[in-house]
């Protein structure tokens, strides 16, 4: 992966940013355009989606029948 870009550190931040807080209009575009160019920081978001949903998954299921994130990819 190819973290020397400046845009793919703003990227990064953003994405980790908009897990605790939105995103302003501007900042979102930022992030979507820099994704739109950069297949680094697109499959960095991919993961990050995944294993957000998986962590809900899990949160929210029963406990009984859940695994942990990630044992199912
Ligand atoms: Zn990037």
């Amino acid at each position: 992966m190819s973290w020397t870009q400046p845009a793919c550190e703003e990227a990064a931040r953003l994405m980790s940013q908009q897990r605790d807080e939105p995103l302003g209009r501007w900042q979102r575009l930022r992030l979507r355009w820099h994704l739109v160019r950069c297949g680094d920081c697109r499959e960095v978001e991919r993961q990050l989606a995944q294993i957000r949903s998986a962590a809900a998954q899990w949160l929210s299921g029963d406990e009984a029948g859940a695994q942990p994130p990630g044992t199912n990819m």
